[in-house]
This record gives structure tokens, C-alpha cells and sequence, in this order.
């Protein structure tokens, strides 16, 4: 191994460390050691010290014992002579190198500076940790890039972001070099930079990185079910990063000021790799530092130097082994999973549809083999060409398919995606489904020749791709003209609410077959979803019927059909073969599952639920909070916390993630009585989801219930719950005792 790096990481590792010392003396100093230090919103406390150490830190004082154990891994600097010929030293100097990066990222929230400032987003809330990780959980992001530093060029930059994000990469940066970063680079070109994008700066500050490395940590506590704690753990969790999270580290440009002028970037850099290289993550570079090639115990080089630009990406791929599919679309934009979250702002837009200004839906539809001309295209209307800069148009998109097995009822899976598939074109703006969509095209990607028929090209190909298995032929009709689109309007909106009865009135009774759900195992490998009619997975992403469109589409997939057989339990919703089943695919964990009951055997969490409903003992009822909410519930924790204690594939009596959806579902927790023990929920949440909810009171003979469900407005705390519940004369008051 290069004696250059094992010196300059350990080097780096106590001149981080002596920053780490001055920066807790400084907080001892203005704040006390009793000053409350924590990342917003999350359930870890400072994540590195809780999964590494074992260490629950809130108060600025415990700092002192991190920081001290950090001090043990810090072996003396290397003398120039000695030859240092295993790793070990270099990584403990890593080890060392996280706990002191994150006292000093910690601490800014306490003594500053802001970490959360200008383009800089600081640590990344569990929020944000579980709506991302479903992402790495279903492939739609095949991994992670951290990148320190910065390119020669903007355009470098802005071709390096591109080709990461048309892979699907999620993009982590920090740290700059001689004083500058990517990050700034693409602000300078305009380029939007949030999680919707895949694009997250994190700090210019190379101990910023540290935030990548606390987000991997929390996936492994959050998806993996790992308990932190000891020593066994803090290896499990480095572990199951090296062998599920896919990342790497970029190290681009070269520092100045740096104490050996081979060494080319400075010393802390070579320490933070040095830690990136415990979590499995290898170091990819530019620049021509000296590398670390494989060793016993590693497949794969540690670091490597010198590449080209153009090769940087298809390099690191291959390095840390990254599934990529690239799309091949023939449109003149950029296109993939990085762009899907884009917003196209009305100064950078060229043309809008649908949204509140004109008229806009979707309808896909099953045609006969004969009806459909595959892969044909047509634009009923004008075209781009013929429209004015500014303004809004109609926008009617009928699609069309025809295969031998599919099926009516897989119109409306198809459908739903048509909003994913078109917003991954770079520069196109799409929200909402059905009738109430709002798509923008930007003057950047009109300027590129984007047209309306492009839609259609996005289609066809992705349609194509996606579910070949149960579609031979598609064609598109898109409909720009304002009579044929609007005598087009009323038919697509008898179609829907067609569909809607027609599940609407689905009942678990009516079907022989569950579906499972597994996708999530490859981060919660003893998690099972069972999917039913009546309640979809908890991710709020999968239906009954997407389970059983995605298992005609691949037998070999993450849902299977799971036949009921003989029921135990009408009331809680117990079937011998689906426990059967359930013990097998948890690897044994779960012997029992009840689908309706919250308090005996309830489903597992993995941890990407849409929301938790838990128990409130004191109002006899239980409480739904959404991960969008941050603020504080009734029982004395924010989502974020009840995450951590719901997920991981265990069953927790008292506590269950679930869908949206299932909130207004006949069987939800029917085995306690139902939607009756709903008590609280934020205020958000429950306009989100009012029509479904009130449908469902109104058949239950609850009409007036809805009224008398608290919101933060009313309580946030169990007194002051009970005290509004008795005011309106809440049934859950009533009902038995839920223990
Ligand atoms: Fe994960 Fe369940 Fe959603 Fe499947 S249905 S993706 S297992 S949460
Ligand atoms: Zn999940």
C-alpha cells in the first residue's frame, strides 16, 4: 500500500480531529455541556456516534466521549521510512476521521455555522432517508455517488451531473477543491439541485461528507433491521453497506497547498476516503494520487486514479458494480430517473397544458390485436410549431394496447405510469393522472426540438419496455385540439369512474388469491407484505391488482400469488396458507399474521410506509401520522422516531405502517373496530384523503365522525386529546378497551 495515503489519511485524521477538539471546546464554552445537540428530524441521534460507538449523544457534553474514542483510533503519524503494508491503520485513521466529522457537522448546528445556507442542504432528515430508500430498495436508483471537489470546467460539470442522473445515480456532494465545488459550478449554470433531482449538496466543507456516510449507516438501521449498539452491529451495518448499497466516492480536482507535492489533494480528503472505505465505498479520482489496488480480503480496487472524464462514470460503475438500464429513447432530451422529480419553472417554460388553465387527461385502453397499429404516433392538433411561447393548450393523451394476455383490468396500472414515464424526460414538467394533469415543456428542451409527439415516443418505448410480457402492440393518440378533446373528455371520465366502482367494491371476500410483496427484502430481508383487495402495500405504491399485473409480467418477480386456503380468523383476518407462507419468505421470523388487526400479529414494516398508525392507550383509539408531517403527535413522537421503532421487518403490536389508502378501507383494523378508533391525524392528511374517508363513514353509518377526528390544531398531546375527544363525543371513548 501507497505510503503516500496511508501517511496523508492519518495526517488528515488528526488534523480533523484537533478541528472536531476546538470546535466542542468552543460549544463547551458558549453553550454548556448540558446544550442540546441533534440533526433535524431524525430518530438516530448523531448517527456515526449511535452506530459506530453505540452512543445515544443529545447533549453536548457527550461529545467528550466521543471524541475521546476517536483519539484511541488515531495512531501516531507515520515516519517517512516506515513502510505501512496493510490497511489497518489507514482505516481505523477512517474510522476515526467519521466520528470527528460529525462532531464538527453536529456542532454547526449548534454554534454555526448554518449548514442549511444558500445551496447547501446539510444532514438529510429519516423523512427524506425512507421516501429516497424505496427508490434503492426497487431499483429506480441502482446506487450512490459522493463527489468531493470540483471539475476543470462547468460543462464538465454539467456533463458529468447528466450522465449520473441519466443513470439514475443518486448524487451526493461536498467539500470543494482549492476552494471550489461542483455544486457551485452547476448553480452557476442553473442547474436545480434537491432529492427530486438526485442532486443533493450537502456542504463545501469536506467534513460534509459526512452526511453521505450517516445517510448510508441509517439505511442499514432503517431498511436492514440493524439493531446499533456494539461492536458486532457498527461491523453488520458496514457490512450491509459494502453488500447492498452501491456507492462509490469521486475525488475530482486537485487541492492546493497540500504538504507533499506528489500527494496532490489535501489530507483530510485522503482521511475521508480512508472512511468511505470501511462503509465498502471505493474512491474513484481524476487526479493521479497513488491507488489502492485489491488486497486479500477485497475483490475490488480501493481506490483508483487518473481517469479520464469521459470514463469517470462507465469506470465507477464497473468498480463498485452498479446494475444500470440505460433508456433508449429516441427523443432529443436527456432522459431518466434523475430528472423525474424536475419542476420547470414558468420563466424556463415554453408551453403548459392541463393544471388550471385548460383542459388535460389520460386514458389508457385495451383494444382488439386488429385495432392497433403498433408504434404508431398521432398529434390531432397543433404542434409545437404551431404554438406560442407562454401559453397554456389542451392536452388529451389516449393510449392504446393490445396483448394476448392482458388484461381489462391492467389498463389502470398502466396508466399510473404514465406520469413517471414522461417526467423522466429532462426538461418536462408532469403532475397528477386521469383528468387532472399538468404538463410543461421547457424552452430549454423546445429549444432542443422536443415536440408534443415526443410524449408518444416516450410511450411507445417505455410501454415496450416495461411490460412486453402482456403487451405486443401500442399506439398513441395525442389530442391537442379543444372540440375533439373535449367530446373525448366525458368518455374518459365515464371510464374512470367505471373502474373506480368496479374496485371500489372489490372485497377480499370476493377473491381466492393474495398477492405478496418482497421487493423490499433487499434491504429488509424478513419483511413480507401481503397485498390484498383491501389493503395495499404499505408503501402506498402496490395494489392488489399492481401485484397481480407485476407477477403475469414476471412469474419470477417480487409478488406471488398466495392462495388464502382454510381461514382461521374472519375477524382478524387469518389464513393458514398465508401463514405458512409468511413464516417461509420472513425467514422464519413471523409465524402468525393477522391482515385486519393492529394489536395481534399486525404486518411488518420495512420502513418505506406511507404512514404509522399507533395506538393512543389514553383515548382508547389509535392515531395515523404521514411521513410528510414533522411536527409532534399525541403520543409523544414525531414520525420519525416512531419509524425507527415500527421498521426493520419486525412485528410491533400496537404500531403498523401503512398505504394512504387502506385508511378508508373497510377492513381497516377492522379487527378493533375500524376507522370508529381513528382518533387523530394531521390536518393535511386528513384533507388528503376526505372524499375516500368520508365514503367509507357514510356506509359504516359514521357520517358525523369525520368532524370529531382531532388534528394538531385540536391536541398534540394525550390530555389534551382525551379532553377534545370527550368534547365531541368521540365513539372510540366508548368502545372496549383496546388491551
Ligand atoms: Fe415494499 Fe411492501 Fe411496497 Fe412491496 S408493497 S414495495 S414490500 S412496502
Ligand atoms: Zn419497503
Amino acid at each position: 500500500m501507497s505510503k503516500i495515503i496511508a501517511k496523508a489519511a492519518i495526517r488528515g485524521a488528526h488534523s480533523l480531529y484537533k478541528k472536531a477538539e476546538e470546535s466542542l471546546h468552543k460549544a463547551l464554552e458558549l453553550k454548556g455541556k448540558d446544550a442540546e445537540v441533534t440533526y433535524p428530524d431524525t430518530a438516530y441521534y448523531l448517527p456515526i456516534m449511535l452506530f459506530l460507538l453505540g452512543q445515544r449523544v443529545v447533549k453536548v457534553g457527550d461529545l467528550v466521549e466521543s471524541l475521546a474514542e476517536a483519539k484511541k483510533l488515531l495512531g501516531p503519524i507515520p515516519s517517512d521510512d516506515l513502510w505501512l503494508p496493510y490497511l489497518g491503520d489507514t482505516l481505523n485513521a477512517g474510522i476515526a476521521t467519521l466520528i470527528s466529522e460529525e462532531i464538527i457537522e453536529s456542532l454547526k448546528y449548534v454554534i454555526g455555522p448554518n449548514p442549511v445556507e444558500g445551496i447547501w442542504l446539510g444532514f438529510t432528515s429519516d423523512n427524506i432517508l425512507r421516501m429516497q430508500g424505496i427508490k434503492l430498495v426497487d431499483g429506480r436508483m441502482p446506487g450512490f455517488a459522493a463527489i468531493a471537489g470540483c471539475t476543470k470546467t462547468n460543462e464538465e460539470a454539467v456533463k458529468l451531473i447528466r450522465g449520473l442522473q441519466e443513470r439514475s445515480i443518486l448524487v451526493f456532494m461536498a467539500g470543494n477543491s482549492s476552494g471550489r465545488a461542483i455544486a457551485e459550478q452547476l448553480a452557476e449554470e442553473n442547474i436545480e439541485m434537491n432529492w427530486d433531482n438526485f442532486l443533493v449538496p450537502y456542504g463545501k466543507d469536506i467534513t460534509a461528507a459526512i452526511h453521505a456516510l450517516n445517510f448510508a449507516a441509517r439505511s442499514a438501521m432503517t431498511f436492514g433491521g440493524i439493531e446499533p449498539g456494539d461492536l458486532k452491529a457498527a461491523r453488520q451495518i458496514l457490512l450491509y453497506n459494502k453488500d447492498r448499497v452501491y456507492a462509490f466516492v469521486m475525488a475530482l480536482g486537485t487541492d492546493t497547498n497540500v504538504p507533499d507535492p506528489e500527494q496532490l489533494i489535501i489530507d483530510e480528503k485522503y482521511a475521508t476516503a480512508a472512511g468511505a472505505i470501511n462503509f465498502g465505498f471505493p474512491v474513484i479520482s481524476d487526479v493521479t494520487i497513488p491507488q489502492i489496488l485489491p488486497t486479500g480480503i477485497c475483490t475490488y480496487e480501493h481506490v483508483i486514479s487518473g481517469i479520464k472524464m469521459d470514463e469517470i462514470i462507465s469506470r465507477a460503475i464497473e468498480l463498485r458494480g452498479l446494475t444500470i438500464k440505460l433508456e433508449k429513447i429516441p427523443i432529443p432530451v436527456p432522459y431518466g430517473a434523475g430528472f423525474e422529480g424536475e419542476r420547470v419553472r414558468k420563466e424556463n417554460m415554453y408551453v403548459q397544458f392541463g393544471g388550471k388553465y385548460t383542459d388535460g387527461f389520460e386514458l389508457l385502453r385495451m383494444k382488439a390485436i386488429d385495432e392497433v397499429e403498433d408504434g404508431k404516433i398521432d398529434v390531432i392538433g397543433p404542434e409545437i410549431d404551431d404554438m406560442k411561447q407562454g401559453e397554456a393548450y389542451p392536452l388529451g393523451i389516449v393510449v392504446e394496447v393490445a396483448g394476448r394476455d392482458f388484461q381489462e383490468d391492467f389498463e389502470s396500472v398502466l396508466e399510473r405510469r404514465i406520469h413517471e414515464f414522461i417526467s423522466c424526460a429532462n426538461g418536462i414538467f408532469h403532475m397528477g393522472q386521469r383528468s387532472i394533469i399538468w404538463v410543461r415543456i421547457s424552452k430549454d428542451a423546445r429549444e432542443k426540438g422536443f415536440k408534443v409527439k415526443d410524449f408518444g415516443e416516450i410511450l411507445l418505448a417505455k410501454i415496450h419496455d416495461e411490460f412486453s410480457k402482456i403487451v405486443d402492440r401500442v399506439q398513441v393518440k395525442i389530442y391537442t385540439d379543444e372540440t375533439k378533446l373535449k367530446e373525448l373528455l366525458d368518455h374518459a371520465k365515464n371510464i374512470y369512474s367505471h373502474r373506480d366502482d368496479k374496485i371500489g367494491n372489490m372485497t377480499d371476500e370476493d377473491v381466492d388469491t393474495f398477492y405478496s410483496c418482497t421487493l423490499c427484502q433487499s434491504y429488509a430481508p424478513d419483511h413480507v407484505c401481503i397485498v390484498t383487495p383491501q389493503r395495499l402495500g404499505l408503501c402506498g405504491a402496490y395494489t392488489w391488482l399492481d401485484c397481480k399485473a407485476s407477477y403475469q409480467i414476471n412469474k419470477h418477480g417480487p409478488n406471488e400469488p398466495v392462495e388464502k386456503g382454510e381461514c382461521i380468523d374472519p375477524v382478524k383476518g387469518q389464513w393458514r396458507n398465508i401463514n405458512e407462507y409468511v413464516e417461509v419468505k420472513s425467514n422464519g421470523n413471523l409465524k402468525i399474521f393477522n391482515a385486519y388487526s393492529i394489536m395481534e400479529d399486525p404486518m411488518t414494516s420495512c420502513g418505506c410506509f406511507e404512514c404509522i398508525a399507533a395506538i393512543v392507550p389514553e383515548a382508547n383509539g389509535i392515531m395515523i401520522v404521514d411521513r410528510d408531517f414533522t411536527g409532534m403527535t399525541p403520543i409523544g413522537m414525531k414520525f420519525s422516531t416512531l419509524a425507527g421503532q415500527v421498521g426493520g421487518g419486525m412485528q410491533t403490536p400496537g404500531f403498523t405502517g401503512i398505504g394512504k389508502l387502506y385508511i378508508s378501507s373497510p377492513k381497516f383494523i377492522s379487527a378493533e373496530g375500524g376507522q370508529k378508533r381513528i382518533v387523530w391525524m394531521p390536518k393535511q392528511l386528513k384533507d388528503e384523503i376526505k372524499e375516500r374517508l368520508m365514503k367509507q363513514l357514510e356506509k359504516a353509518g359514521l357520517s358525523d365522525l369525520f368532524d370529531k377526528i382531532a388534528t394538531e390544531e385540536n391536541a398534540e398531546e394525550p390530555d389534551a386529546l382525551v379532553e377534545y375527544l370527550q368534547s365531541v363525543d368521540h365513539p372510540a371513548l366508548k368502545m372496549d378497551p383496546l388491551f
